[in-house]
């Protein structure tokens, strides 16, 4: 009797509960099916299959490792799967749950395929901490604001850690934490679940009781740079907390992590918040293509703004108070609609992920789950607050790279127009007027 064990968000062996019940059945086979339409989608992005076929490596190795091995195949998901179910008489088909519209369309015409030839389907947790709906507000739904669902969360009860299952353990692979290399720079992360181990045990050891002071200075190492592995499951979100649960200062940590099984949970209920607002605001659908242009190739003239931008377009990231910035600065100062900046963002990121990333841009743009609708974000006082030696600016906009610190943030037009850096394209406080103007006369 053979299962299908069909790898889709969860390219680890370590706590994957679907991974553990195909291989209970005793004969299981490996799958995982690169589809068509989501490398041909317009938010695809070459970085994210760049970090996915290197995750692929890396699983495909650590499962010849353990006496197991991965099939790749590549087309259209449905056709290769039941296609390969059938050939090999599959009794059983495991894989992990997902939210996402597209996912679930997919796995619920599996699920009809399976049903039709009796073959048995399970969809398992493991893409989250807490799976969407097991933590709910009395009255049904979801949890439309963070801190509530946070306080449900933690008295949540959690399904158990997964070491991998017997007859890879057997095999001698109970995950340990790796001894940590020299660390992984920004910019050179490398996919896969053995990576994401070496950066994880680096993170535990030096990075987490440091997090609540350094988590919003952009120019230092001060976040955990999980997020590609997350987004892909190299690393369990439940073992990341179980893991550094302990720890001192981990709880602020712990809290962001939540956020993204918060964001999950929403988009489980309400799929459309990649193209809707979740709270309507009635915003113009707005589209200035000098404007969207001089954003997207960092030339602003505002210099958090620009080093942002160019840092998301040389390294397919960023970090997260400047994904703020970056974002409010779109909206409220240029005008532009969320949705455009969040499918941009979506063809360079390599963490770019349909729940984190289109309820991110609707809390900044104020039309999703945030309780202030009308904060904005100053891209000078931010710059002035978060990177006030202006290391990160520098890092990224080498033109300013010789101002005095002073300077930096705000350059004055002489010194602008010496070094070849733009001229603010707005004038922020009146962009932003008009902004809430704006809001107020739709609201
Ligand atoms: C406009 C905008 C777009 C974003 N798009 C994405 C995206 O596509 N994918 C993505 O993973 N994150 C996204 N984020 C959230 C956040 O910026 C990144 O998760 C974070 O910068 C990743 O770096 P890190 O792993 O070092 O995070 P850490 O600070 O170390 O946090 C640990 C983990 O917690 C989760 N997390 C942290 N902050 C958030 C948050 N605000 N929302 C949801 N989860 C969070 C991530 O999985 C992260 O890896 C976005 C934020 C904004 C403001």
């Amino acid at each position: 009797m053979t299962s299908l064990m069909l790898f889709t968000r969860d390219l680890r062996v370590d706590d994957n509960p679907a991974l553990y019940a195909a291989a209970e059945t005793g004969h299981f086979h490996c799958l995982f099916v690169k589809d068509d339409r989501v490398r041909s989608s317009p938010i695809a992005s070459e970085r994210r299959n760049n970090f996915l076929e290197q995750c692929l490596k890396d699983l495909s190795h650590s499962l010849t490792q353990r006496g197991s091995e991965l099939e790749i195949l590549t087309g259209d998901w449905l056709d290769e799967v039941t296609s390969r179910a059938a050939e090999l008489d599959a009794q059983s088909i495991h894989m992990a749950k997902d939210y996402s519209t597209y996912a679930k369309q997919r796995s619920a015409k599996l699920g009809a395929w399976c049903k039709q030839h009796d073959v048995l389907f399970v969809e398992h947790p493991g893409l989250t901490a807490v799976p969407p709906g097991d933590v709910a507000p009395a009255g049904g739904g979801e949890y439309k604001v963070f801190t509530p669902y946070w306080r449900a969360w933690l008295n949540a009860p959690k399904r158990q850690v997964m070491i991998p299952p017997p007859p890879l353990a057997d095999a001698g692979v109970a995950p340990s934490i790796p001894t940590a290399p020299e660390g992984l720079e920004i910019g050179s992360t490398l996919g896969g679940e053995t990576h994401a181990w070496d950066r994880l045990h680096q993170w535990l050891q030096n990075g987490v009781s440091r997090y609540q002071e350094m988590r919003d200075l952009p120019a230092v190492d001060g976040t955990s740079l999980l997020s590609p592995y997350l987004h892909l499951g190299c690393i369990s979100p439940l073992r990341l907390v179980q893991l550094s649960e302990d720890l001192p200062g981990a709880e602020p940590f712990i809290r962001q992590v939540v956020w993204r099984d918060f964001y999950t949970q929403i988009l489980d209920r309400r799929p459309d918040v990649s193209r809707n607002d979740y709270r309507p605001r009635g915003d113009l659908e707005n589209y200035d293509r000098p404007l969207f242009d001089a954003w997207t190739s960092g030339t602003t003239g505002f210099p958090l703004v620009d080093a942002g931008m160019r840092q998301l377009k040389a390294e397919g990231l960023m970090h997260n108070r400047v994904r703020m910035v970056t974002a409010s600065f779109l909206v409220k100062d240029l005008h532009q609609h969320w949705r455009l900046g969040a499918d941009y963002f979506m063809t360079q990121l390599i963490d770019g992920d349909v729940a984190s990333n289109y309820l991110n841009w609707q809390w900044v743009a104020g039309t999703g789950t945030d309780s202030n609708p009308h904060r904005i974000l100053n891209p000078t006082t931010q710059a002035t607050r978060f990177d006030k030696d202006g290391i990160y600016i520098k890092r990224w906009i080498p033109e300013l790279s010789s101002l005095d610190t002073k300077d930096i943030t705000n350059p004055s037009a002489n010194i602008r127009s010496q070094v070849g850096y733009p001229s603010p394209i707005v004038d922020h406080h009146e962009s932003v007027e008009i902004f809430k103007a704006r809001r107020l006369a739709t609201a």
